[in-house]
């Protein structure tokens, strides 16, 4: 049995060799560059393949990997989005993906930019490069004095929602559908407005759905209390870049803290040398501000997570070579 990986980064490359040694009778085969059809030739001989990449799969490196007689594919993240399925169709290939790697990765993050944004870090920061080590004015705030409002209790929620009472911090929560142990710790309010309405801090843990595109828009900003924090580490369509602007200008935003924006391919992934140099005026705006926190995309990207990701997916490419149905199975034909 032989495995071809597409897009292997050297952070996980010793994920990588720790699963092969615990499945020697696998080979595995592992390029740095991601699946094009410049490159789906290289998995020639594989009976599958574990990629991971933000661009789209396109129908003609599908259709190489056909003519290879490759039919299994895993990918090592959560989001399928970019395969169509039409062509997965087509090629009676089968899809599996990683759907939960670490829910705590993420919930950390929104959670220590809640902490840096309550006790003012950046500024403190700041002050320190220079030299100054007073006191005043950055007066923090505590978490057990602040309403936390999360948006989705889902996976990452949930922990988000563990983390924030274990820091004392009163919760409440909004999601389409209710989880019976949010439900019985009462958590749940029944609208957003409500929850905009009474939350100091917002976190969203909502995937982007064709509903929910720019929730966080002028109208929703209104709603919200004088001096609210607002934490994105879900989706960057989620909130109107613009509106988030102008209640930062107002004030009405006391800070934002964003692992994840409108438009984040146009600087995230790059080297600028300096914040200067971003050539998105509005990320620049944002990424100017000394409350506001702003960080490339990478709540997700921990020891852990990189580990389960490797291990999970492949797991499941194995699974599927051997005629198994794993439990991460997208899309099959069949
Ligand atoms: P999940 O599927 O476990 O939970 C999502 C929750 O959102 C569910 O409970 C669902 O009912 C709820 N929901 C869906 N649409 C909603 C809406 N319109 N309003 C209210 N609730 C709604 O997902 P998860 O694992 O908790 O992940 C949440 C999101 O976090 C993902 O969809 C992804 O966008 C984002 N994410 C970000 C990173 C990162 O590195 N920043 C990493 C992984 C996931």
């Amino acid at each position: 049995m032989k495995i071809f990986a597409y897009g292997i980064r050297d952070d996980e490359e010793p994920s990588l060799r720790n699963w092969k040694k615990a499945n020697p009778d696998v080979e595995v085969d592992h390029t740095d560059q991601t699946l094009t059809p410049a490159t789906a030739k290289l998995a020639a001989g594989s009976d599958g393949i574990v990629t991971l990449q933000t661009t789209p799969y396109d129908r003609e490196s599908l259709q190489i990997l056909n003519d290879e007689g490759i039919k299994n594919i895993s990918i090592r993240n959560v989001g399928y989005d970019n395969f169509n399925f039409d062509d997965l169709a087509d090629f009676d290939m089968k899809l599996t993906n990683v759907p939960v790697y670490s829910p705590n990765a993420i919930a950390e993050h929104a959670v220590l930019m809640i902490g840096r944004l309550l006790r003012r870090i950046p500024e403190v920061d700041v002050k320190f490069d220079n030299g100054d080590f007073t006191w005043a004015p950055t007066v923090g705030k505590e978490y057990r004095e602040q309403t936390v409002g999360v948006i989705g209790t889902g996976h990452i929620g949930r922990v988000a929602i563990q983390m924030l009472q274990g820091m004392g911090s009163k919760v409440i929560a909004y999601d389409v559908f209710h989880n019976e142990d949010i439900e019985k710790q009462g958590l749940y309010v029944d609208s957003l407005e409500e929850l905009y309405k009474e939350a100091d801090v917002i976190t969203l843990h909502v995937p982007l759905t064709s509903d929910n595109a720019y929730m966080i828009d002028e109208k929703a900003i209104s709603q919200m209390k004088d001096g609210v924090y607002i934490i994105n580490c879900a989706r960057g369509e989620l909130i109107s870049t613009d509106a988030l602007i102008a209640g930062l200008d107002s004030g009405k935003i006391a800070g934002a803290g964003l692992d994840v924006l409108d438009h984040e391919n146009n600087v995230f992934g790059q080297k600028w040398g300096s914040i200067d140099n971003l050539p998105d005026p509005k990320i620049k705006n944002l990424a100017e501000r000394i409350n506001v926190i702003m960080t490339p995309h990478n709540a997700f990207y921990t020891e852990t997570a990189i580990r389960n990701m490797i291990e999970i997916s492949f797991n499941s490419n194995k699974d599927l070579i051997e005629g198994k149905i794993p439990d991460t199975l997208v899309y099959s034909k069949k």
